[in-house]
C-alpha cells in the first residue's frame, strides 16, 4: 500500500522583498515529495525536460521517492515559473509561467504503483490530476487535490470536474473565493464542499489554515517566525506533511486530519526560512519533532470558566 503523488517538477525563478534567486529546482510535486518522504515512501509521478539535472532526481531516489513515473522529455524544457512577492511576503504576483513539458503531458501510472491508498493531487493541469484518478484500477482510500487560480483562469470547467471526484480540497483564501464567488470563508467553504469534496482546507499563508467538514471548523496556525525568506512552496509543504502524516497513520478520521494540517503547517514553517527548497534538504526526524513540539506549545492553553 502506497502513496502517490502527482505534481509539477519545475524550476523557478523568484523575487522578494529580501533578494532572488537564480534558476532553482521548484514545483509543487518536488516539495510535496521532500517533504512527504520525511514520513513515508513516495511514488512520484510527472514530467521534466532533458534540462532537468539528474543529480536532484537522484537525491529524490536516495529519500525512497520512486520516479518509475517521472517522464523525461529529452528534447524538451522542464516546466518553468517565475514569481514576485510583495512586501508582506503573503501575497505574490505570477511573473511568468511557460508550460513547456507540462503542455501535453500525459501520465502513465505505472502498474507498481497501482496498490496506492492514498493519492496527492499536486498542483498539476486538472486533465492530467484526473487521468491519474481514471487510471487507478482500485480507488484509493483517500484522495487530496491543491489546485491554484492560474488553473481556474484558463480551465474551470475541467478544474470542477476533477474537484468533484476527490475528497480533500486545499486552495488558499483568495482562491477559494474565486471558486465559489463568495468573499465570506465560511459560505466560500459551503460552495466548494457542494462540488464534491467532504473535506476542504483553506491556506491563509502566515495567518494559518482552516480545515472544514460538515458543519466542524478547526484551525491552525502558523508558526510565527522572525525571518520569511521565501514563501514558495508552502502550500505544497503543507500538503506534503498533511499526506504524509494520514498515509503514515493511516487514518482518514477528521480527528488525525486535524493532526494532519499541524503536521503540514509545521513543515510549511521550515520551508520558508530558506530559498526553494534548500531547508528542506536539511531537515532530520529530530528537527521536526522539536518543531512539532513548539506548535504544541503554540496553542496550549487550559480555561477555567467558573
Ligand atoms: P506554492 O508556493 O505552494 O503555491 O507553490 C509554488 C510552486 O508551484 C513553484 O515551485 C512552481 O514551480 C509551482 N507552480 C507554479 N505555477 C504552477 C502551475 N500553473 N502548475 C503547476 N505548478 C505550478
Amino acid at each position: 500500500m502506497s502513496l502517490v503523488v502527482v505534481g509539477s517538477m519545475a524550476f523557478d525563478a523568484i523575487e522578494t522583498p529580501f533578494g532572488k534567486s537564480d534558476r532553482i529546482i521548484g514545483g509543487a510535486g518536488t516539495y510535496i515529495a521532500w517533504c512527504a518522504s520525511n514520513f513515508t515512501p513516495v511514488k512520484q509521478i510527472s514530467v521534466v525536460g532533458g534540462d532537468f539535472p539528474q543529480s536532484e532526481l537522484d537525491e529524490l531516489a536516495n529519500r525512497k521517492v520512486s520516479l518509475e513515473g517521472v517522464q523525461i522529455k529529452k528534447d524538451e524544457k522542464t516546466f518553468f515559473w517565475s514569481g514576485r512577492y510583495h512586501m508582506d511576503m503573503n501575497t505574490r504576483d505570477t511573473l511568468d509561467t511557460q508550460l513547456n513539458v507540462l503542455e501535453n503531458f500525459q501520465p502513465v501510472v505505472p502498474d507498481s504503483y497501482q496498490d496506492c491508498e492514498f493519492l496527492m493531487l499536486g498542483n498539476l493541469v486538472p486533465a492530467v490530476q484526473r487521468s491519474v484518478i481514471e487510471q487507478l484500477k482500485t480507488r484509493p482510500k483517500l484522495i487530496v487535490m491543491d489546485t491554484m487560480n492560474f488553473w481556474m483562469e484558463i480551465a474551470m470547467d475541467e478544474l470542477k470536474k476533477t474537484i468533484s471526484m476527490v475528497d480533500v480540497l486545499m486552495v488558499n483564501d483568495s482562491e477559494a473565493r474565486q471558486l465559489s464567488g463568495d468573499f465570506s470563508l465560511v459560505r466560500a467553504a459551503a460552495t466548494i464542499m457542494k462540488m464534491g469534496p467532504k473535506y476542504l482546507i483553506i491556506k491563509k499563508g502566515e495567518h494559518g489554515a482552516l480545515l472544514f467538514y460538515e458543519d466542524k471548523v478547526f484551525f491552525a496556525p502558523a508558526l510565527p517566525l522572525e525571518d520569511v525568506f521565501d514563501p514558495t512552496g508552502a502550500g505544497d509543504t503543507f500538503a506534503g506533511g498533511f499526506i504524509g502524516h494520514i498515509a503514515r497513520t493511516k487514518d482518514i478520521s477528521f480527528e488525525n486530519m486535524k493532526t494532519a494540517i499541524i503536521v503540514g503547517s509545521a513543515m510549511a514553517s521550515f520551508c520558508v526560512e530558506k530559498f526553494g527548497t534548500a531547508r528542506l534538504r536539511e531537515i532530520n526526524k529530530a528537527d521536526i519533532s522539536a518543531r512539532l513540539d513548539e506548535f504544541v506549545q503554540l496553542v496550549n492553553f487550559d480555561i477555567n470558566l467558573v
